[in-house]
């Protein structure tokens, strides 16, 4: 049994003009085997929360903790949080240059499991995951991210999600950018990743549309920096159909 908690979570985020708060109080608790998804307008927070939770040094955590089988996330660092199983697909995926995908996920690799995977295997399996995200295995020896389209840098994203197995994955607008044929490699490889033993996912989206694809247990309704609703599948449905404005109504967006 694994469990990620994020608990009463409240953040900050440095502007130029100051402190500004972002999260008033997130709670939400994620059971390995369960797929949740975080659904909300633009700006209601969605992203300040995979922030935080990566660790992100412009993102102030004021309030509350978020616990990967007890043990505060916020207290350690980038590379802990790594370690303890978490894995964090970002909106936008920052480029690497000179760090070629094969050395960094090798990299990556060698730290989560303690030691280096052997080199003919890991060839392998690098090829094997960007074979299945549809990329040319060329990508391997390419700077990470460097010159990837946006659907590339979406691939490229779940292909390390496959390759390097943690044990809870944030992916924050994984969909957005991709038409529906990259939508479906993307999907396809979230749903094996879920669909191992003991996995956790958070799926970070505006639009229902991947939903089709990866089904989730629970939805998530974020409006103004906190959970306005939680549910089952029907409120993704629901969300379709008639969009956010019930959330918003009365909110102090
Ligand atoms: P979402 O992902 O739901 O669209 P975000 O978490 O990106 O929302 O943003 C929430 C709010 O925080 C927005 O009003 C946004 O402008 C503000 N915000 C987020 N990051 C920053 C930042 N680095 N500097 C200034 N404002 C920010
Ligand atoms: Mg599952
Ligand atoms: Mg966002």
């Amino acid at each position: 049994m694994s469990t990620l908690e994020i608990k009463n979570l409240q953040v900050s985020v440095d502007t130029e003009d100051g402190a500004k708060e972002i999260l008033k109080g997130v709670t939400l608790t994620i059971k390995d085997g369960e797929t949740h998804a975080i659904m909300g307008p633009n700006g209601s927070g969605k992203s300040t929360t995979a922030y935080s939770i990566a660790g992100h040094p412009k993102y102030t955590v004021t309030g509350g903790e978020v616990l990967l089988d007890g043990e505060n996330v916020l207290e350690m660092s980038v590379d802990e949080r790594a370690r303890a199983g978490l894995f964090l697909a970002m909106q936008y995926p920052v480029e690497v240059p000179g760090v070629s995908m094969s050395n960094f996920l090798r990299t990556a690799k060698t730290a989560l499991d303690g030691e280096a995977p052997k080199l003919r295997t890991w060839v392998k399996d690098v090829n094997g995951a960007l074979d299945r995200m549809k990329l040319d295995t060329q990508f391997s020896s390419r700077s990470v991210n460097e010159g990837f389209s946006g659907g590339e840098k979406k691939r490229a994203e779940i292909a390390q999600l496959d390759l390097l197995d943690p044990k809870f994955a944030i992916l924050d607008e994984i969909d957005s950018g991709l038409d529906i044929d990259a939508l479906k490699v993307v999907s396809g490889g979230i749903n094996d990743y879920a669909a191992r033993e003991g996995k956790g996912l958070l799926l970070i989206t505006h639009y229902t549309r991947i939903l089709r694809y990866v089904k989730p247990d629970v939805v998530h309704v974020f409006v103004d920096g906190r959970i306005a609703e939680s549910g089952g599948p029907e409120l993704a449905d629901e969300l379709e159909a008639s969009g956010y404005e019930r959330f918003t109504t009365g909110a102090a967006v």
